[in-house]
């Protein structure tokens, strides 16, 4: 993602309105890697600057993925998210509890759709979301840990 003061200058070079409420929500994306919700980027701008309606940063964050700034994703977690990665090709990781993002970075170039099964479609890039379970939601002592790291050590007392 561009800093604050090059999208600040891109939004005037295409003639959008630049507020002190849209640099606000410029600064608040810069490496940001959560894949926030508009609703999440409102809360973390609002702690900072207290003006900031929740129609402001909607409207900011769809100028910005229509420039292509940042990416709107819909990882099926029931609400867009928010990248601001728009560098580096990446896949994601999605948490079916909670809904954490992570970013993947792996090469799945060599991904085909194969001969005869595209429905005629002319095929262009693919994203690849994993869908399971974050650290946070793993839950500690599962046959599947304690074979893994051997048996749990005997508590003292
Ligand atoms: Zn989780
Ligand atoms: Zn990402």
């Amino acid at each position: 993602m561009r800093t604050p003061a090059e999208l600040t200058a891109l939004f005037r070079a295409h003639g959008r309105k630049v507020t002190a409420q849209r640099q606000c929500i410029f600064s608040v994306l810069q490496g940001d890697v959560s894949h926030p919700t508009a609703e999440a980027v409102y809360d973390a701008a609002r702690r900072r600057m207290q003006t900031i309606s929740l129609k402001t940063v909607y409207q900011t964050l769809h100028e910005l993925a229509a420039l292509g700034e940042i990416a709107a994703l819909d990882l099926g977690t029931g609400m867009a998210r928010f990248d601001p990665n728009v560098e580096q090709v990446h896949h994601h990781l999605v948490c079916r509890s909670c809904g954490r993002v992570r970013d993947l970075h792996v090469d799945f170039s060599a991904l085909r759709v194969p001969p005869g099964a595209d429905a005629g479609f002319e095929v262009g890039e693919a994203e690849v979301v994993f869908r399971g379970l974050c650290d946070g939601c793993r839950k500690p002592g599962t046959a599947a840990r304690a074979a893994a790291t051997g048996p749990a050590p005997a508590s003292s007392g």
